[in-house]
């Protein structure tokens, strides 16, 4: 599903990922760790060109997004992306917020973009909060809605980054719930978190990025228990 080959990015002088080479299949999900600063946001990014690569190549589906003949905007409507601090658009109710990129940018009908975001809101548990504006809302709930607002473009995969780094840590649980299940759907995912347990309970494959280099790429259970390189063992020295 997505593919990336020698993967370099730099901003300016400072070479932030220095030649990643991984593929993510099609229904995998996998969590990307690592130290702050290590590039995994960069990494995130790359993959639907909010950051353009300096130099290698993905592939999302069978679309080379690299190639700069690729429509970017069309491959970017199949990808859906949520951030740490929720961004939505804070003068839309929460139906609007979930209806509005369905009906603009697919041309759904309207009454069909809000029978399926009243769905997707009761997968999330907040149908009851269809009408209220973000700012009412808690962060898990914000969080909640902005997964569903991305799952209302249909996406073939979701990229995830920090998602519940923002939140209160009672809040944490019910972000974690919501993409647990969605992992349980067969949706392809890649999930930077410091979520340890989550990525052990619910990941296929640990990415551990240090110093934009893909150091380890390996089942949960293997990276966790017995992490190969001096980096990873010390990084989860200090996590776990
Ligand atoms: P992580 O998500 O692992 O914490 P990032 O990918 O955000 O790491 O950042 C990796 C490095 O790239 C950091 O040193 C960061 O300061 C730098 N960086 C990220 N984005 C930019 C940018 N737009 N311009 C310049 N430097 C950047
Ligand atoms: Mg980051």
């Amino acid at each position: 599903m997505i593919k990336v080959e020698n993967l370099h990015k730099t901003f300016g002088r400072l070479e932030v990922l220095k030649g990643i080479t991984t593929t993510i299949d099609d229904g995998a999900v996998v969590a990307i760790i690592g130290p702050s600063g290590s590039g995994k946001s960069t990494f995130l990014r790359c993959l639907n060109k909010l950051e353009e690569p300096t130099e290698g190549r993905i592939w999302i589906g069978e679309d080379e997004i690299t190639d700069p003949k690729t429509n970017i905007m069309k491959v970017r409507q199949r990808i859906g992306m949520v951030f740490q601090h929720f961004h939505l658009f804070p003068h839309m109710t929460v139906l609007e917020n979930l209806t509005y990129a369905p009906i603009k940018v697919k041309g759904m009908p309207k009454a069909e973009a809000e029978k399926k975001a009243r769905d997707l809101l009761d997968k999330v548990g907040l149908l009851n909060k269809a009408n209220e504006y973000p700012n009412r809302l808690s962060g898990g709930q914000k969080q909640r809605v902005a997964i569903a607002r991305a799952l209302a473009m249909e996406p073939e995969a979701m990229l995830f980054d920090e998602p519940t780094s923002a939140l209160d840590p009672e809040m944490v649980k019910e972000v974690l719930d919501v993409m647990k299940s969605l992992a349980h759907t067969g949706m392809t995912m890649a999930i930077v978190t410091h979520e340890m347990g989550f990525a052990r309970e619910v990941a296929d494959r640990v990415l551990f990025l240090d110093e934009g280099v893909l150091v380890e790429d390996a089942p949960p259970n293997e990276f966790f228990t017995n992490p190969k390189s001096a980096r990873a063992k010390a990084f989860l020295e200090k996590v776990l």
